[in-house]
């Protein structure tokens, strides 16, 4: 018998145009020193983790349910310590914005995977066609083994933490590493887990790019990655050596669709608060709004009496985040700057009495629209994460079906609208990894809801019971009778068995 090499070629993707975001984040190579001193450190919590797993490798439902409870129990504790990290992380975030977001989220998905954890548990008798009766059929779940969880800065808490209530639902033991640009919150969250959980139950990894890079090339049984498309590639590639499964959670261009149905008030009240929650700093913010032509100044000025609504003030408003940090804060100021230049028209609102923006030091972006951004500006080629808003007009619901198909397909899009027809016809003609009609961001909050993109925009979804088949093995059980009718078919082959064949063909 011939041995296969398992060695991948070298890196062989071809090379790709890099966004300004891209080159922000693609240096993760790691050093000399992380390489000899973490390397050995993250391997061997990993093996330790494995040991453990493997000495009590399917454990029932008393186990999973006591180790979610610890984690609700854990977020619960220390909610406030929390939140006050993750607003000095970012320089200003609504703790209200954090609660709702971060502790309300993730331990709602805690409690909910607590009531469904029995059901989602039991195996599934599933039928099976005449020829294999009467043996029977059922399909067994069981943990994968060790989970390793990567995390973005944009909602440190519930990114590491949600995928957590699903590899803890379906058995398993996870390491977690959350994002070096909240690192307070990573100091604090590393603390809290080594008090609730033993560390080969769950540990928590902390550190930068280096870090990330040596963590995803370990061998998991799944990796769990939420963050850039850019490193999300890297992370596949790390991932690949060790033929470890993915679920890859990265963002994207999520277009808002404004039919010329649509009632532009409450349209505009939605897309503002989906837009501006947290800056526009989230993954299925309404990245850009493809707006009927003649309907353009009726939904600025919308957009316009929303932001003065929600946000009346913006330097001194404690419910208007900053941006994370200057990086970001540079690179989305940018943005505007290359769409101005390219001659997009540029509207930023800032109430009379607060100084011209953007304020430096505090970070804050205030709200600012392009109208007649065009496929040539920097803005439309890289997903923007800021409080910025393309406005792009079309003519027919064919042209703006094609400007959405052209492009990748988003993690999210929004629909405003009131006529039906309209909608079912972009349902259908569009691929998204989700979709909100009349509002934006809510398909990811309820947990009976599926989450994930599909091409650039991600790999695989979690949330809920989707989060728990993710990182478990389904494990399909025949259990043959005291009669088979595969016995009909062993060997040696005689008129019968080719008779039994063909009716196997013609019936099966
Ligand atoms: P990022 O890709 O820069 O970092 C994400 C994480 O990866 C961090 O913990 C980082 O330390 C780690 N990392 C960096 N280099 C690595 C490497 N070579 N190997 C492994 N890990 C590495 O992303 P970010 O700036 O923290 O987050 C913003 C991005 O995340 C946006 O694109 C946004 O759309 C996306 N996002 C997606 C979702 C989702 O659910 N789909 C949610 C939030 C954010």
């Amino acid at each position: 018998m011939q041995a296969i090499s398992t060695a991948l070629p070298p890196d062989h993707l071809p090379p790709l145009p890099l966004t300004t975001w891209e080159r922000a984040t693609m240096s993760a190579h790691p050093t000399a020193t992380s390489e000899n001193l973490l390397r050995p450190e993250l391997r061997s919590i990993l093996d330790r983790q494995r040991a453990a797993f493997v000495a009590d490798i399917n454990p029932g439902w008393r186990t999973r349910n006591d180790r979610l409870a610890r984690l609700d129990r854990l977020i619960e504790r220390h909610a406030d310590h929390f939140s006050a990290c993750i607003s000095k992380d970012y320089g200003r975030r609504s703790e209200v914005v954090t609660a709702l977001t971060e502790i309300v989220t993730t331990r709602a998905a805690t409690r909910h995977a607590r009531r469904h954890l029995r059901q989602w548990m039991r195996p599934r008798r599933v039928g099976v066609g005449w020829a294999f009766r009467p043996g029977q059929a059922k399909i067994v779940t069981q943990p994968v083994g060790v989970v390793g969880i990567v995390g973005a800065w944009n909602f440190p808490l519930q990114l590491v933490l949600s995928p957590l209530v699903g590899a803890l639902a379906a058995g398993n033991r996870a390491m977690l590493k959350p994002s070096e640009i909240t690192p307070r919150f990573a100091e604090a969250l590393k603390v809290a887990v080594a008090d609730f959980f033993s560390e080969d139950e769950v540990a928590v990894v902390t550190g930068g790019t280096e870090a990330g890079a040596i963590f995803a090339s370990l061998p998991f049984d799944h990796l769990i990655f939420t963050g850039s498309i850019a490193v999300g590639r890297l992370v596949a590639q790390a991932a690949a050596r060790n033929l470890t499964p993915v679920t890859l959670e990265p963002g994207g261009k999520s277009p808002a669709l404004v039919d010329v149905s649509a009632n532009l008030a409450v349209t505009a009240r939605r897309l503002v608060f989906g837009k501006l929650l947290n800056a526009g700093q989230i993954c299925i913010s309404p990245d850009y709004a493809l707006v009927p032509r003649t309907l353009v100044p009726a939904f600025l000025d919308a957009v316009h009496t929303s932001v003065a609504k929600q946000y009346p003030s913006m330097i001194r408003n404690p419910d208007y985040t900053s941006i994370v940090n200057d990086r970001h804060f540079e690179r989305i100021k940018r943005l505007i700057v290359d769409a101005e230049t390219k001659g997009a028209r540029i509207i930023q609102w800032v109430p009379a009495d607060e100084c011209p923006c953007p304020e430096g030091g505090t970070r804050i972006l205030p709200p600012t629209v392009i109208v007649n951004a065009t496929s040539e500006m920097a803005v439309m080629q890289e997903e923007i994460f800021g409080p910025v808003l393309p406005v792009i007009p079309y003519d027919t619901r064919e042209e703006a079906i094609a400007s959405i198909n052209k492009r990748d397909r988003p993690l999210a899009l929004y629909w405003f609208g009131t006529d039906d027809g309209a909608r079912d016809e972009i349902l259908a003609r569009t691929i998204s990894g989700g979709v909100t009609i009349n509002d934006t961001i809510m398909h990811s909050a309820p947990d009976t809801l599926p989450f994930g993109g599909i091409g650039p925009s991600g790999i695989g979804h979690y949330h809920g019971k989707y989060g728990f088949r993710a990182l478990s093995k389904e494990k399909p059980v025949f259990m043959q009778s005291r009669f088979s009718t595969g016995s009909m078919l062993y060997p040696p082959y005689g008129p019968f068995a080719r008779r039994f064949l063909s009716v196997l063909s013609r019936f099966a």
